[in-house]
């Protein structure tokens, strides 16, 4: 695999834990990364709202896979032992916020699963979108075939993904924006938004989808297209 390279160092941050956190570092997707994001950004603008669905299955799946190696390791699930999806639509602000209490992405899974293709499911629906492109239409891979975490920039353009893994004892922020080739890690810092474990992710919607940061829309799209998940989906917003 491909896993993206890193042009910005910050070997010197190791050594000074007790000062100012290492710097967000930056890194390049993968090209076919880049690619698939324009694909579906052009492909799937009339059916933007893909993305939630797209997010609660990674949420679930996240969650599965915890649920799956704690039975082996019951410390896994002991610092939160809720596992569910809370979405939280912020009308004012137009944004939406994920959190998932799953399994979470260590550093180098983030550069892994976010920065490249690698996993199957979304190569095999490019591979789709090109043997296709005469027969049918875009939108009737979409049924067949995950779009992806990709997805969350059909309605957002900027997305941040704060994860902590059980196995890292540091929580993670990946931060990319919609027409960038380049995204960035760095540690999590805000007491405010450090989490026992998961993932929340942070979607700044555009100023055209901000009418997807409205619970009562949230809420019709996870039970059109997320019935079958396995784990509690909650929606709240702020009282007005
Ligand atoms: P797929 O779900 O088909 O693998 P995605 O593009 O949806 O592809 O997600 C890519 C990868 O990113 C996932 O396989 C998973 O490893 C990781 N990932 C995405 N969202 C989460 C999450 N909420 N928690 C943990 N890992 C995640
Ligand atoms: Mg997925």
């Amino acid at each position: 695999w491909f896993t993206g390279y890193r042009y910005e160092s910050s070997a010197a941050a190791s050594d000074s834990s007790s000062q100012a956190p290492p710097p967000a570092e930056k890194f390049e997707y993968q090209a076919e990364v880049s690619r698939l994001m324009d694909l579906i950004v052009n492909s799937l603008y009339s059916n933007k709202e893909v993305f939630l669905r797209e997010l609660i299955s990674n949420a679930s799946d996240a969650l599965d896979k915890l649920r799956y190696l704690s039975v082996t390791n019951p410390e896994l699930s002991k610092d939160a032992a809720d596992l569910d999806i809370r979405i939280y639509a912020d009308k004012e602000n137009g944004v939406i916020t994920l959190t998932d209490s799953g399994i979470g992405m260590t550093r180098q899974e983030l550069v892994d699963c976010l920065g490249t293709i690698a996993q199957s499911g979304t190569a095999k629906f490019l591979k789709a979108l090109k043997d296709n492109k005469d027969a049918g239409g875009d939108s009737n891979l979409i049924g067949q075939f995950g779009v992806g975490f990709y997805s969350a920039f059909l309605v957002a353009d900027r997305v941040t993904v704060s994860t902590k893994s059980p196995k890292s004892d540091k929580q993670y922020v990946w931060e990319g924006e919609e027409g960038s080739s380049s995204y960035t890690i760095k540690e999590e810092t805000d007491p405010q938004l450090i989490i026992p474990r998961g993932t929340r992710i942070t979607l700044h919607l555009k100023p055209d989808d901000k009418g997807f940061a409205d619970p009562e829309r949230v809420q019709k799209l996870v039970k059109n297209y997320s019935q079958f998940v396995s784990f509690p989906i909650y929606t709240w917003q702020e009282k007005g």
